[in-house]
């Protein structure tokens, strides 16, 4: 951080997005800290701080629950219209995050921002069908999240623009859901695998699911053979068809020295799930 010269402390989203937009100012965007607080590149000459941004709102609407970017771990773990959406899963994945320290200053927009395999959020939004808002000058556009990782989006958050908010959509309030971290202890940010589960039950039969898996890469996939071999039965059905996700995990680059405990892990996480379901 040698060529620090300025801090901006922006009240509105114009005047971020100007700040940012100044790239002879070598700007950077910094929300909560936690993640690049010690990691600022050395080439940044102005910091532009976000907090003061009015980005932080978790409310409902016509299109479902909108998440201020600039909402904190601890403000969506403990938000009572967070809770009563999709079985409060948000909140559980929420608590996961390893310290009340980080979640206190961490948010959602800074959890999605980079691709990082151990973060909470990102496998969970994926499997809720969640749609990003990001601004950048003059501009201001909403896709799903996959678009952040894939290339639609043609931009690096928080560098060319920002994110402003997340949509869950209003049919992903009745889901039924799960968010299984598996980790070596409670407070770690790494796991082997993070499960984000979810599923429509209708008439004690699953109508679709959908299941979001974290850790194994740096962006969060799909799960889409469990979720087919899952959909249309009962839970007691379900239960016996939980290994088929060993069929989605065989697609990825996992360690061959892990790859058969973590298929193991992934279906019984899954089953557990499932028999819920009932
Ligand atoms: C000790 C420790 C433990 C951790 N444990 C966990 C854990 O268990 N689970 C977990 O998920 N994460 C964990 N993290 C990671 C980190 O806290 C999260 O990724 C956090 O959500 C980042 O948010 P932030 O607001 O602090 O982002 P910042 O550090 O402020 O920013 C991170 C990056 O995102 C960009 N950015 C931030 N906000 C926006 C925005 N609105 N639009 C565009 N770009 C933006 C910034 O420019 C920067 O590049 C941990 C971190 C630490 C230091």
């Amino acid at each position: 951080m040698n060529n620090l010269r300025k801090c901006v402390f922006p009240d509105n989203l114009n005047a971020a997005l100007t700040a940012l937009g100044d790239r002879k100012s070598l700007p950077f965007a910094l929300a909560g800290g936690t993640l690049s607080g010690k990691n600022i590149g050395p080439e940044t000459v102005t910091l532009v701080d976000l907090k003061r941004l009015p980005l932080a709102a978790i409310k409902t609407t016509a299109a479902g629950l909108s998440i201020g970017a600039l909402a904190t771990f601890d403000e969506i773990e403990n938000s009572r219209v967070v809770k009563g959406w999709a079985g409060g899963v948000l909140c559980a994945a929420a608590a996961k995050c390893s310290s009340q320290l980080v979640r206190n200053m961490a948010t959602i927009g800074g959890n999605i921002a980079r691709p990082n395999a151990f973060n909470v959020f990102p496998p969970l939004l994926l499997a809720l069908d969640a749609k990003v808002t990001v601004a950048w000058k003059g501009v201001a556009k909403t896709f799903p999240l996959a678009g952040l990782y894939d290339g639609t989006l043609k931009k690096i958050p928080g560098r060319d623009c920002l994110i402003t908010g997340i949509i869950l959509p209003a049919a992903s309030k009745g889901l039924k859901c799960a968010f299984e971290k598996f980790a070596r202890t409670e407070s770690s940010w790494e796991s082997y695998i993070t499960l984000a589960m979810c599923a429509e039950v209708k008439k004690g039969v699953i109508k679709s699911a959908r299941i979001g898996i974290g850790a194994l890469s740096a962006v969060p996939v799909l799960a889409p053979k469990a979720a087919a071999a899952l959909t249309g039965e009962t839970p007691g059905e379900a239960a016996g068809k939980a290994a088929a996700l060993a069929g989605d995990l065989a697609g990825m680059r996992i360690s061959p020295k892990s790859v058969e405990f973590k298929k193991e892990v992934a279906a019984a996480l899954l089953r557990r799930f499932v028999v819920s379901l009932a």
